[in-house]
């Protein structure tokens, strides 16, 4: 025997290959009640079943494919099954799939033209396709990616490269709080403090309000800022809800502000007609955020940046070094796909779009979309005529909201106990699986209808389960609650001893409730403020993250110039723009405070006054209800 080598003989390929092939073939057709949607076990269990050092001889083909089958695959969603109405489904297909093994068994690289033309050349084609889909000129550019989240961080360096070039503690961007957190995380990366994002309020249909974000940057440009980038969503993530695009271009036009929209998981219902009218004004952005992999039914991972100036891409990723000179291509038409993102090597994304789509036809994903649209029509009429259920929000691109009632019961904590309990009782069935949002402070659950294997019945078979099960019935093993790790970086406040009396503290209702340690911590935290009368506490669309808690004196509330709340000792204020929205981002102002006498106050600081809301249930089920009925 010489020594071991790493390359097969034919007949071992093509054993192994099939063997394989045959083990995906029979769990993909296995029935759909015959496992759970989602199983899972703890990090020990499976630590116990996969840990342990690299062998240092071989294990047989055969061998391996039980351990998969028996330690890993039982543990992980079935994405594909009918009843996965959760959070996005991802629902590839087969031909997809041989695609990515096609990619990977030839290792493509697809970096640069010279060493990849073909599958490069594939790539521009399905970039093609998908410019022509939502409505980009010929010349726009773009790179598939992982995912939406590399692709919102690509549009967001662009822009920042074509806008102004290096970064600057004076951009802003803006979005809506029903944003995709990855949004906020593109910021964090790139370097955007926690006051240059702007979290704005969404109108009643869950949309960024224009007149906010106007106002928010009239503000930042008064104040000396640059608004920089506006990320638009076209299918948020709770709702579906579609920002008013047509205006967004207009407003950014206007003052040279980069549009980008966020169509990661909608912007593909483009290619049927419903989704085209609710996409309308998606090709004004500067550049879109798709994802394949959701509801172009592509196997992860597969996303897609695509900007408008197609150039500004280039410009913004580009760097040759000398040892790269000899792969690029040298005519400007061979794209060399380096040059257009931050990855050097890189799978081919684009064959199992482009294998995929070729095997079905176009006509096929149109009209497994269409089902969807019909699907999600037909769940929103039933919903409405339920004397059981209640429409929290419309059918969107795919998504509803809705949850159960309970004659008598008004209660909103006990509202979300009982619907929660239903949510994990289904979730333990095989029928269905669903998530759970909050739409202006309210638990809502979410249904998501994108599979292209779900039918009329997977859907009912969830709402009647939701609708008729008895809560009772529901009562599974509650999750696993684990004490909250207390932070103790700001446990000492600014200089260790007490600042406000504890008496004062527990005297305003807010307070009454807290446990005397976190009296105690409120104490060291918290700063007392006088204000005179007339003057302004806070001012609408302003930055700012105190929470103040009137002691003493009045005060008026005026939100866009209309006074609507007057206020005394014991009442509060500034909790939406102190709670953290992602990446510690968060709301302007949304409202002026006005002193109408002389005001004593608690100030609290942000971050503080988020840790109490976490961790002292009576301020956290307060400040919950207060959003409620706060949040515009
Ligand atoms: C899924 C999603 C993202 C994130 O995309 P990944 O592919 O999961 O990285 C971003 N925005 C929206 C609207 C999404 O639906």
């Amino acid at each position: 025997m010489g020594t071991p080598s790493l390359w097969l003989d034919r007949e071992t390929m093509r054993r192994l290959g099939y063997r394989t092939i045959d083990a995906l073939v029979e769990r993909l057709s296995r029935p759909w009640d015959a496992t759970p949607i989602v199983r899972t076990a703890t990090p020990e269990e499976l630590a116990a079943r996969l840990g342990g050092p690299a062998p240092e001889e071989p294990v047989d083909g055969a061998v391996l494919l039980e351990r998969l089958e028996r330690d890993v695959l039982p543990f992980m969603a079935r994405n594909e099954h009918p009843g996965y109405f959760a959070y996005i489904p991802g629902c590839g297909t087969w031909p997809g799939a041989l695609g990515d093994l096609i990619a990977s068994a030839l290792n493509m690289d697809v970096g640069s033209w010279g060493l990849s033309a073909g599958p490069s050349a594939v790539e521009l084609a399905v970039l093609d396709w998908f410019k022509e889909w939502i409505g980009y000129p010929r010349d726009a550019a773009g790179i598939l990616t992982s995912g939406g989240s590399a692709a919102n961080m690509t549009a967001l360096a662009c822009a920042r490269e074509a806008v102004v070039g290096a970064m600057s503690d004076r951009l802003v961007v803006y979005c809506a709080d029903q944003a995709h957190s990855s949004i906020a995380r593109a910021a964090r990366i790139l370097g955007f403090r926690p006051d240059q994002v702007r979290v704005l309020p969404v109108d009643a249909r869950s949309r960024l309000r224009t007149d906010a974000l106007v106002a928010a940057m009239e503000a930042d440009v008064r104040a000396g800022r640059e608004p920089l980038f506006v990320a638009a969503a076209a299918g948020s993530t709770s709702t579906g809800a579609v920002d008013p695009l047509q205006e967004l271009g207009e407003i950014c036009r206007e003052r040279g502000v980069w549009l980008h929209v966020d169509a990661a998981y909608g912007g593909f219902a483009a290619i049927a007609e419903r989704g085209r009218a609710a996409l309308a004004g998606m090709e004004l952005a500067d550049s879109v955020t798709l994802d394949p992999h959701k509801w172009l039914y592509q196997s992860f991972e597969c996303g897609c940046i695509l900007v408008r100036k197609g150039h500004q891409l280039r410009e913004a990723f580009e760097i040759v070094p000398d040892y790269l000179k000899d792969a690029k291509g040298m005519v400007p038409r061979e794209v060399n796909f380096a040059d257009y993102g931050m990855q050097l090597s890189r799978t081919s994304h684009a064959l199992k779009v482009w294998l995929s789509l070729q095997h079905f036809g176009l006509a096929a994903f149109r009209a497994a979309i269409d089902r969807c649209f019909d699907l999600i029509d037909g769940a929103a009429q039933r919903i409405a005529r339920s004397p059981d259920l209640e429409l929290l929000s419309p059918p969107s691109l795919g998504v509803l909201c809705f949850r159960r009632r309970f004659p008598g019961i008004a209660d909103e904590d006990e509202i979300e106990l009982r619907n929660a309990k239903l949510v994990r009782a289904l979730a333990a069935t095989t029928t269905g699986f669903v998530s759970t949002t909050r739409l202006r402070g309210r638990f809502a659950i979410r249904l998501c209808v994108l599979n292209h294997t779900s039918r009329r019945e997977d859907v009912d078979a969830v709402i009647d389960f939701i609708e008729r099960t008895p809560v009772e019935a529901a009562a599974v093993a509650p999750a696993a609650v684990t004490e909250y790790d207390r932070d103790v970086r700001l446990e000492d406040g600014w200089l260790g001893a007490p600042r406000v009396d504890a008496d004062v503290i527990r005297g305003l209702r807010l307070f009454a409730a807290l446990e005397p340690r976190d009296v105690d911590r409120v104490a060291r935290m918290a700063r007392e403020v006088d204000i005179p009368a007339g003057a302004t506490i806070v001012e609408q669309w302003e930055v700012g993250r105190e929470f103040y808690a009137i002691v003493e004196g009045t005060a008026r509330v005026f939100k866009d110039g209309r006074q609507i709340d007057d206020m005394g000792p014991g009442d509060y204020f500034g909790e939406l723009a102190a709670l953290e929205w992602g990446a510690s981002f968060s709301y302007p102002r949304l409202a002026t405070v006005l002193a109408t006498s002389h005001v004593r106050a608690l100030v609290l600081p942000g971050p503080f006054f988020n840790e109490l809301v976490r961790d002292a249930p009576s301020v956290g089920a307060a400040i919950r209800a207060a959003v409620r009925t706060r949040m515009p």
